[in-house]
């Protein structure tokens, strides 16, 4: 377990001291509509984790209430999901349709405490009495009926009697309730629908508020850890279980933020949008954020779940850079897999002064990696070299082969050129070259300098081998529809060379390919006839503003680096040193921001100044680490103090402002030096993130597009956007986006 408690953990322990519960039981409760994705992940990490460090128990539930959707591949989907990722669930996988007969027994035993009745009124009435959060709602006529009517309908609807939406069955709470959540919520609705496990038995089913507590409490669950969206959910939750008047002990629910990335989607219904449309091929194609994606794509556990563990369980929903999530696979892998030589553009080099062949010994692992092997690299007169390695005009700073300039093969030769070989274009076809026989690496006696080493395979015994190189699926940060697919987040390269012994030695499955990245021999189409690789992740972040970072210290260490040409990195200063130690361990920093604030003593400074006034440590250092260095570069002087950025931070933290509007406002801020809590007043720029004054916006828009709504129903799961898009315009842009996706979501089910 890691040192530093998280505020879930916090609440499990004191639970656990006061005696509440004699042990821990918790539970993953999917929906078997999709398959989970990397936010399950952490929901599945902060379940079956604090079960593990409590030595209580975490069930697996299927919470399959929605017979339209639901598929019993999901379900396997699930299940694979959580062992892959190295947890087992207690006994076996649940399912909230085994509870059905219970649940059923309970709404009957409301309805004769006059706390639940069958209501009758279309939706469009329901929906105008319900209020509005400054209006009190209006009870149903329906709420009257005696218990025997109550009972009598409820049995009729269960057989099946009547139609789809004819009937519900709800609380009786109040209808003025300032939580709209808790105005007659409710907790039956019709459905004819076969279920895949339940059968045709029910022409009802649940609703989530209904039927989650009480399979949690059927199941003596002590935590009920959800997300954020269900925050206003937590009364009703409490009222089914209290109302009952059920034993304790009970469980309590409690929220998390969910887990958002950059450039992806995060939502099963999108995914499934991307998987049925065809956009990418099937649910685990490498560039989905799917578990079962990130494990074709080459991702292990291990990173996923130090990904999680990295960025920490908090209460405010933000998006984490997708570049941490890489940055965790290629730490992982540095310490795991053997490095090997790949050409993926190949230009042909041949040596006119070498006759015969020779094998050289080259070892797997660089010198700091604690693992043993090599293999055997066979060379000749012909090899071929990456293209971009040769330049016929380099530019300043260009260190490998050129006309004038030699170059190191890894593991081999020192060669210099002679000849370039052009085609009628005029394009390089092909290199003659010398080497010198003195210069062999590991008994190099030539005494001649070179800037860099790269890698080549050899002509007579290269294996050819399919690329598969991956791109982020989407351009944009935040997409929204289709159109912000990225056209190349797949490039296929059939014809690309590898050394002999990645296939016939096979000393893994991961691999470096030196310089190009970490492959991955695909899971389903690699066979050695046919060899097929799919790239994890480059060496390093290749995209935006993280490209003139520097290489964080885990993969600095490793003695690659003596070859790599790409600019040496400094070691640090004792000092420096101190402070990355202390960010990394003490304040949970990741290395790349350590890196950035440890090196930069304005910077450093400037991040202890805002700590010493707020200590949420990630968030700060996220923001000097990138706005404030961005500031500093450009401008040199800031125009706001370290106060300020406090301020700023603590308004992020209470969910005051979103993301997004705090990016808007520290660019604002940067420019005036205006105070940004009078920047968010001035510009009106609170984050509306309570439901209940969202929901009759949302209401609002469905009602005026009836057509629209209907189109949806019918299928056409691209309106969606149409609707979250109409929401957040009519609230200037304010509503929390993820707030009214769900709420979206749910209204049109
Ligand atoms: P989606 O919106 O992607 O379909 P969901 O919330 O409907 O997700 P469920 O299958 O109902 O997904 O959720 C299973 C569990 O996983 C729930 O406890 C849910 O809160 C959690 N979960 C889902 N998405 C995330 C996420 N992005 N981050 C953290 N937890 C999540
Ligand atoms: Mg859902």
């Amino acid at each position: 377990m890691s040192e530093h408690k998280d505020f879930l953990r916090t609440i499990v322990e004191e639970d656990l001291k006061a005696g509440k519960y004699q042990k821990v039981i918790t539970r993953f409760p999917p929906e078997p509509n999709g398959f989970p994705h990397i936010g399950h992940a952490k929901s599945i990490a902060i379940n079956f984790g604090i079960a593990r460090d409590y030595k209580g128990h975490c069930n697996l539930r299927m919470d399959d209430t929605n017979p339209t959707t639901e598929d019993t591949k999901y379900v396997e989907a699930l299940k694979d999901a959580v062992e892959w990722l190295g947890f087992e669930w207690d006994g076996e996988v649940r399912y909230t349709s085994d509870y059905f007969d219970k649940l059923y027994e309970w709404a009957k035993e409301l309805i004769k405490m006059n706390k639940a009745y069958v209501d009758s009124l279309d939706e469009e009435t329901m929906r105008e009495y319900r209020g509005t959060v400054t209006e009190p709602g209006k009870r149903s006529e329906y709420a009257q009926r005696s218990v025997q009517e109550n009972l009598d309908l409820l049995e009729r609807m269960k057989n099946g009697e009547f139609k789809d939406g004819e009937h519900v069955l709800r609380a009786k709470i109040d209808m003025a309730a300032a939580n709209m959540k808790m105005r007659d919520p409710l907790l039956y609705r019709i459905r004819h629908a076969h279920h895949y496990r339940a059968g045709d038995k029910w022409a009802i089913y649940p609703m989530y508020d209904f039927g989650h507590c009480l399979s949690d409490y059927i199941e003596g669950v002590t935590h009920s850890i959800c997300t954020l969206e269900f925050e206003n959910n937590r009364d009703i939750y409490n009222w089914v279980i209290d109302t009952l008047g059920l034993e304790p002990p009970r469980p309590y629910q409690h929220e998390f933020a969910r887990l958002g990335i950059n450039y992806t989607v995060m939502s099963k219904r999108k995914l499934l949008e991307l998987v049925e449309g065809n956009y990418v091929n099937g649910w685990d194609d490498p560039r989905l954020p799917t578990i079962a994606g990130l494990r074709r794509r080459g991702y292990t556990p291990e990173s996923i779940l130090n990904f999680c563990e990295s960025i920490g369980i908090a209460k405010a929903n933000s998006t984490v850079d997708v570049a941490q999530l890489e940055f965790c696979i290629r730490d992982d892998l540095n310490t795991k897999v053997p490095r090997v030589m790949s050409v993926l553009d190949p230009l042909k080099v041949t040596i006119e002064n070498y006759e015969g062949s020779e094998e050289f010994d080259a070892p797997y692992y660089p010198e700091d990696i604690p693992k043993e092997g090599s293999r055997k690299v066979p060379f000749s007169k012909e090899i071929y070299i990456e293209r971009e390695d040769f330049c016929e005009n380099p530019p300043e700073g260009y260190y490998r082969l050129t006309p004038t300039q030699s170059v190191r093969l890894r593991h081999g030769y020192i060669i210099t050129c002679k000849e370039v070989i052009k085609d009628a274009q005029g394009k390089v076809i092909e290199i003659i070259a010398e080497y010198n026989p003195d210069s062999k690496s590991g008994s190099d006696t030539s005494g001649i300098k070179v800037k860099s080493a790269i890698q080549w395979v050899d002509v007579a015994t290269a294996k050819e081998v399919e690329i598969r190189l991956y791109d982020r699926l989407y351009k944009n940060e935040a997409p929204q529809t289709l159109e912000d697919l990225n056209p190349d987040s797949l490039k296929v390269i059939k014809n690309a060379l590898i050394e002999p012994a990645v296939i016939t030695d096979k000393p893994d499955v991961r691999f470096q390919f030196e310089r190009q990245g970490y492959f991955y021999a695909d899971p389903i189409d690699s066979t050695d006839a046919h060899p097929v690789f799919n790239k994890i992740v480059g060496l390093k972040d290749s995209w935006g503003k993280k490209e003139k970072v520097k290489a964080p210290r885990a993969e600095r260490k490793s003695s690659e680096k003596k070859v790599q040409i790409d600019g040496e990195v400094e070691p640090m200063s004792d000092e420096q040193q101190k402070l990355f130690d202390k960010y990394t361990s003490e304040l949970q920093l990741n290395s790349m921001v350590a890196d950035i604030l440890a090196r930069d003593e304005k910077l450093s400074t400037f991040y202890a100044e805002v700590l010493a006034l707020n200590n949420s440590a990630v968030t700060i250092a996220n923001l000097v680490a990138n706005e404030v260095a961005r500031e500093l570069k450009e401008a040199n002087k800031l125009q706001f103090k370290a106060s300020d950025v406090a301020q700023l931070v603590q308004m992020l933290d209470e969910g005051t402002i979103s993301n997004k509007i705090a990016k808007e406002v520290f660019e604002e801020m940067a420019k005036s030096g205006e105070k940004p809590s009078d920047i968010v007043t001035s510009k009106g720029l609170v984050q509306i993130s309570d439901p209940a004054a969202i929901e009759p916006i949302i209401d609002d828009i469905i009602a005026k597009n009836p057509e629209n709504v209907e189109k949806f129903k019918a299928g056409n799961n691209k309106l969606l956007g149409f609707f979250v898009g109409q929401v957040l315009k009519a609230t200037g842009g304010k509503a929390n986006p993820q707030v009214v996706n769900e709420l979206v979501a749910q209204k049109l089910k």
